[in-house]
């Protein structure tokens, strides 16, 4: 009860709302109505890539869209714990019980630079908080200026050979295990090539783990 006042009060001082469907009448930035809207998927790989799994949390439906969306284009930095928490709340499901090591697509430094933030950093580090697992923020590096995946004809041509990994790392990270989390993923491109270079720094043993699957 106190904490659904204290809650209450913060909101009026905040001016806290959904996120997804702006209504006040909540505490949480995604409210009970939008959560019930989030389709999680079942609680096995959706496919593997050689040999290694990909997991997607859930299908892409109007609240993911909205909070990815917000998080992307306006600003919006606080969409990223529901997108955290929604990846959390999946991978609960997994009972995993591993310690991993958190990695993430980085962003091009010009895209990040416009928008001040790797907006996927801000989700792994609030995944992070949840899980207690450390995140490694340079371990893959964007060599060349790609365009945004759904704008290009040919996703898989559009991404290759634009990553590289921080030889600095390899060491720390051969017997470690890494959760390469993502905010949604279409055809796999970007997720299998960076699969491929993980594999080439000698990098196997990896789990994809996807806030959110386009096209099913
Ligand atoms: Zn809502």
């Amino acid at each position: 009860m106190f904490k659904k006042i204290f809650n209450s009060f913060l909101n009026l001082i905040y001016n806290e709302k959904c996120l997804v469907c702006s209504c006040a009448k909540t505490d949480e930035l995604l409210c009970k109505s939008c959560s019930k809207n989030v389709y999680y998927l079942s609680s096995f790989a959706q496919r593997f890539y050689k040999e290694i799994p990909i997991f997607c949390a859930t299908k892409y439906c109007e609240t993911t869209k909205i909070l990815i969306q917000k998080l992307k284009f306006s600003h919006k930095k606080n969409a990223s714990i529901p997108l955290a928490k929604i990846l959390y709340n999946y991978f609960l499901k997994l009972n995993l019980s591993e310690e991993y090591i958190i990695i993430y697509p980085p962003s091009n430094q010009l895209k990040s630079a416009i928008r001040g933030y790797n907006h996927m950093y801000l989700i792994a580090n609030v995944f992070s908080n949840l899980t207690n697992f450390e995140i490694n923020k340079d371990l893959i590096k964007k060599t060349k200026l790609t365009k945004p995946q759904y704008q290009a004809k040919n996703r898989h041509l559009n991404i290759k050979n634009s990553f590289k990994i921080n030889e600095k790392h390899i060491d720390y990270l051969k017997n470690k295990k890494l959760l390469l989390i993502d905010d949604i993923t279409t055809s796999g491109a970007t997720l299998e090539e960076i699969i491929n270079v993980l594999f080439e720094a000698g990098l196997y043993n990896i789990t994809c783990l996807i806030i959110s699957k386009a096209g099913c």
